[in-house]
């Protein structure tokens, strides 16, 4: 009879022995035991994300996040196709968490801040550019331009300090002239309805500043802005919205602005509106042709309320669109095509 001892192979009895080995390394290191358990941190990683695209290099900067209420933010959807679409993202509150970011180029010869982030006009769970910004290597004064998508307060409150102070000192702050002609009336504000009057006074207040520095530059829609940059007029959400194409070395990049709200939703439904779209049906039609384009030509899109860094692809599946989000990679390694 064998006995129940013997082994097939000497690299089994090399494995049994070295298993042997842990185990009583188990009980006789009581070390592992001793110790005070590890505190945890509880923190973060700095808010920013970078990658090249040809000889610029993009980064995203978190902001912070609001929560938004779907069920009081969308159009055109029923309760049981919200549910549903927000349950295939394993979103169980409707008052979803919404990304605040902005995007920063540096293109070699210019740095230029898409967007401001919110300062404190959208309380504190969002605020955090400049600390993101700092973290990224970058100071405020290094930049020489800003872009902003369009003037409601989460995209320009940031521009300026709470003190009313400009944020970055050697820049000038462009937007669409049409943009800068509604925000900036005071006709507009004293017509708006009172619950909108806060929203004109962020507009105002923020860029005050560079105006009276006489740093307020709007650009007509056909200005070519800097080479590489194009300013892409995508009125619906405001009258003078904007989004920035960036291009370099046959690799580009569209900054949405808020094109976009909710990832949940508007991808796999691009007819689903928000609420607060200026002229709802323009918005819509205008998210279907720059969704349909991009998906076409393979471009990455960037937008201020997707889950952070906001930066990916999307494919057409359908009716509609999936969303696929840049990869954490080595700087210059990312997937582009
Ligand atoms: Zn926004």
């Amino acid at each position: 009879m064998k006995s129940p001892f013997l082994f097939k192979s000497k690299q089994t009895l090399v494995k049994l022995a070295a298993t042997a080995a842990c185990i009583t390394g188990l009980f006789t290191s009581t070390s592992v035991f001793a110790t005070t358990p590890p505190a945890q941190l509880k923190t973060q990683v700095p808010g920013y994300f970078r990658m090249p695209l040809g000889d610029f290099e993009i980064t995203a900067l978190y902001d912070g996040y609001i929560k938004l209420d779907h069920n009081q933010l969308l159009k055109n959807v029923t309760a049981p196709n919200l549910k549903k679409l927000l349950g295939k993202m394993f979103i169980s509150n409707p008052d979803v968490q919404t990304s605040i970011s902005a995007y920063l180029i540096n293109t070699g010869t210019n740095l230029i801040l898409v967007d401001a982030g919110t300062s404190k006009c959208f309380g504190p769970t969002a605020g955090t550019l400049l600390e993101s910004l700092k973290a990224s290597g970058y100071e405020p004064s290094q930049i020489d331009t800003i872009y902003i998508t369009h003037l409601h307060g989460d995209h320009i409150c940031g521009a300026t300090s709470t003190e009313g102070k400009i944020n970055f000192p050697n820049a000038i702050l462009r937007m669409s002239q049409a943009e800068a002609d509604f925000w900036l009336s005071s006709k507009n504000s004293d017509a708006a309805p009172e619950e909108f009057k806060k929203y004109f006074k962020m507009a105002q207040d923020s860029v005050k500043p560079y105006q009276a520095a006489d740093k307020l530059k709007p650009f007509a829609v056909a200005e070519t802005l800097s080479p590489g940059l194009k300013a892409i007029p995508t009125p619906g959400h405001t009258p003078g919205h904007t989004s920035y194409q960036f291009s370099s070395k046959g690799e580009t990049i569209l900054i949405l602005g808020d094109v976009i709200h909710s990832y949940a939703t508007q991808f796999p439904d691009p007819k689903i509106g928000v609420q607060f779209d200026a002229d709802s049906k323009k918005a819509i039609a205008m998210r279907a042709s720059l969704f349909s384009n991009a998906a076409k030509n393979k471009i990455w899109l960037a937008g201020e309320h997707l889950p952070f860094p906001g930066i990916g692809h999307i494919r057409l599946e359908g009716k509609g669109y999936v969303w696929v989000p840049v990869e954490y990679a080595p700087y210059g390694t990312q997937t582009t095509k």
